[in-house]
């Protein structure tokens, strides 16, 4: 889910920020007895005054918890949006993720944003990265810090007992079981509520919602359509339902058909299953042109893995078993929290970069696929957080929101140096490709003909193949 990203460390970035979500109560269907409980919440942050003097006070937290995709991000922007108030967003990780030593200043910095836009909605999904049990079995390292950052949201949300306006925290998490108990004592989130998987009536409702956009032959025919993709979709979450309309509009636009028939929803329903995820057995089954981008794609990564390799993982082995647009490439466990330096992002920036180039340069600049989209949207997204959360740029060194318009022009400014940095990256990246043709052409060839290949074998013709002298890149 998606979030507005690390706040910035001092108010004056966020004196314009006033924005609220526009999301509505209606764009979550199902589990309506869900809405309910939140539009009692909705009611008193709108009237405060009102129900303080009946001695009614609005829960200071709502702890939403549930599998990923089913709403629970949904809920909480619905609730600014029925509100009307401010939403400020972390993600738990980002407190935990990249720097030691200011997981706690970095909640107080949320905090003292939200407060000073009360009312106002703070939303920390995944909130078990940083509230997990206290002295439980450290996963990922950085347990002091962790620990840090918890007692400072327990510090915050005690200290909201005295103030007027209010700030509600909602947290989110499918990791209930992890948390730290201290979060849902009375006074911090003493609303928890479950967000679950839809039963067959919520899975039409969701459907419906996510249809309305959506052209077919006729209402019946729709209505008719939806029902049978409720009942056969058992199991499958919010965001599961709206790929399959999503993904039965595009496969309809591909055969220049203009509405969407019961064979382009069971077709996407079976993608949705994983049925498009071809097994090791049954590889035989994809295409051989296909077949050969994902070589070269693998292959790619693998040679840009040799030339930057990572301080904090390293690669295992990769094959061209599964198609998807995401790289097969596997990684060995992280195995601490890494001190990441400028050079770090760009590097990752570069080898991102890999499977599009290397799709460019084989098939040509208008003959690129979805074999590279995923690594494409990493490259940028890559850009935008060391622009936007590093402060190692041109830009300057806060944190700010992303795509936020409390920063003059900021996503002017970051369009401009993301896609200096991109266009950089990806120059590099041909450079290194073209250096090391015949290496990845010795990975593609032992990929298609083993579909697998281990680091060992990369790596000896990684460092044993011709290397074609380029031009350097301009730093
Ligand atoms: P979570 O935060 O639980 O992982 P999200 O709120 O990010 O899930 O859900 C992703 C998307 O899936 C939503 O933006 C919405 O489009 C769709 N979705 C999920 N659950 C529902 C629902 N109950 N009703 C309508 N849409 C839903």
């Amino acid at each position: 889910s998606d979030s507005l990203g690390s706040l910035g460390k001092s108010r004056a970035k966020f004196i314009s920020a006033s924005e609220t979500t526009g999301v509505t109560f209606d764009d979550f269907a199902g589990q309506e007895y869900i809405k309910k409980e939140l539009q009692e919440i909705v009611k008193i942050l709108k009237n405060q005054e009102e129900y303080q003097d009946k001695g009614i006070v609005c829960p200071k937290g709502v702890l939403l918890h549930g599998p990923p995709g089913t709403g629970k991000t949904l809920l909480a922007k619905a609730i600014a949006g029925e509100a009307g108030l401010p939403f400020f967003a972390a993600n738990g990780t980002d407190f935990v993720e990249m720097f030691m030593g200011v997981a706690a200043s970095r909640v107080k910095d949320l905090f003292s944003t939200a407060r000073s836009f009360a009312p106002s909605i703070i939303f920390i999904d995944e909130i078990d990265a940083i509230g997990s049990k206290r002295g439980g079995p450290d996963i990922g390292g950085g347990g002091a810090e962790r620990e840090q950052g918890l007692l400072q949201i327990l510090n915050e949300m005690d200290g909201f007992k005295e103030s007027t306006s209010q700030v509600l925290v909602i947290g989110a998490t499918n990791r209930l079981d992890i948390l730290d108990p201290a979060l849902i004592r009375k006074g911090r989130f003493d609303k928890v509520i479950r967000v679950g998987r839809p039963s067959r009536v919520g899975r039409l409702a969701i459907l419906k919602v996510h249809a309305k956009n959506k052209f077919f032959r006729s209402e019946e025919e729709k209505q008719v359509l939806l029902e049978e993709i409720a009942v056969l979709a058992v199991d499958f979450t919010g965001a599961e339902l709206q790929n399959i309309l999503n993904e039965a509009g595009i496969l309809t636009a591909r055969k220049d058909q203009d509405f969407i028939t019961r064979e382009e929803l069971l077709e996407s329903l079976n993608r949705q299953r994983g049925t498009f995820k071809t097994g090791q057995e049954d590889s035989s089954d994809v295409p051989q042109d296909l077949k050969i981008r994902l070589a070269y794609r693998e292959s790619a990564i693998a040679v840009l893995a040799c030339f930057y390799p990572e301080s904090n993982r390293s690669f295992l082995e990769t094959d061209i078993f599964s198609v998807s647009s995401k790289p097969n490439i596997k990684y060995a466990k992280t195995s601490a929290e890494a001190f990441l330096k400028k050079s770090d992002y760009i590097n990752a920036i570069v080898r991102a970069c890999a499977p599009r180039v290397i799709e460019e340069e084989m098939f040509g600049l208008e003959n690129v696929t979805w074999v590279s989209a995923k690594s494409s949207i990493e490259a940028l997204d890559c850009a935008e957080r060391l622009i936007l959360q590093t402060g190692m740029t041109a830009l300057g060194k806060a944190f700010y929101r992303k795509y936020s318009d409390v920063v003059p022009n900021l996503a002017e400014k970051l369009g401009v140096l993301c896609a200096a940095y991109l266009a950089f990256a990806k120059e590099k990246c041909k450079a290194i490709l073209r250096e090391y043709r015949p290496a990845v052409e010795m990975i593609t060839e032992v990929l298609l003909e083993k579909g697998a290949i281990k680091a060992e074998q990369i790596w000896e013709i990684y460092k044993k193949a011709p290397r074609i002298p380029q031009q350097a890149v301009n730093e």
